[in-house]
């Protein structure tokens, strides 16, 4: 029978030159001792077949820096990366530096986003947000991850996408799909975000860690989706340990499109 992962410490080792030892990030939690029903190289193969299918996956929210990167995050909240694109593909043009935003102001921004869902707070944040980075750290925006979350409207969330997209950490956050294909998958199950994202960082294999974030974000989104997982199309049915899959043979692995795919529904 095949051996079943217990919290395997090879998983949880990193190197010393990595960005979580030099304290820019969380470090790896400790093992834990739930089982899980997937062997280590299943769980390799998984994110093997994931890199084969997007070797360079990239996030859905346009930006052209760090901070614009970090106020389209703070703008997702409670809303589609479409949604938040239309409004910032403006906004950006003529605010794209914490100077600029700063020096805007709350009104206008809460102009350019009106069309985005609890605008007036995330507007105020916004605006604050700019008028710290200028104030407190130079008009950069901080690559660890206390100096982030210190910041108006930035949580744990927040900072884990800025620090694993913009600074190419090891960080993963759990949004609405890596919360479900956690539990559904059986790869980390957790009521929480954290219990999810604690999981998963203990069982994904280190050389996939910098990517995991979009792949399982990707998946979740055009293949396992919440309402009717498409395991017709997944490559992974063959692995797949879910209650609910339909399918046991994995669709043809083949490269696909980076980020987003045509949505005629709009949802994020
Ligand atoms: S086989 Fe189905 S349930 Fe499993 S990961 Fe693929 S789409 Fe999701």
């Amino acid at each position: 029978m095949a051996e079943k992962i217990v919290s395997p410490p090879q998983l949880v080792k990193r190197k010393s030159s990595d960005a979580s030892s030099q304290g820019r990030s969380a470090p790896r939690p400790p093992a834990r001792r739930r089982r899980i029903p997937y062997t280590r190289a299943e769980i390799a193969e998984i994110f093997r077949r994931f890199a084969v299918q997007r070797p360079e996956p990239k996030g859905e929210l346009e930006h052209s820096n760090p901070f614009t990167l970090l106020v389209a995050v703070v703008l997702s909240a409670q809303a589609t990366d479409v949604g938040v694109n239309k409004a910032t593909r403006e906004l950006f043009k003529i605010a794209d530096t914490p100077q600029k935003m700063a020096a805007l102001g709350e009104e206008a921004i809460r102009e350019h986003i009106r069309t985005i869902g609890l605008y007036r707070n995330k507007a105020k944040n916004v605006a604050a947000l700019a008028r710290t980075l200028v104030e407190q750290h130079g008009g950069d925006v901080p690559r660890d991850r206390a100096g982030l979350e210190a910041l108006p409207g930035v949580g744990r969330k927040t900072a884990s996408v800025v620090l694993n997209s913009a600074f190419g950490e090891e960080t993963l956050a759990v949004d609405t799909h890596i919360l479900r294909l956690g539990n559904r998958l059986k790869l980390a199950p957790g009521k929480t975000p954290e219990a999810v994202e604690t999981g998963l960082l203990q069982v994904i294999p280190q050389a996939y860690l910098r990517h995991a974030h979009h792949w399982l974000i990707l998946h979740g989104r055009y293949v396992c989706k919440a309402r009717k997982p498409d395991c017709e199309a997944c490559a992974i049915a063959d692995l797949c340990k879910a209650d609910v899959k339909t399918c046991d043979v994995p669709a043809p692995l083949r490269e696909l499109p980076p980020g987003l795919l045509p949505d005629p529904t709009g949802s994020g």
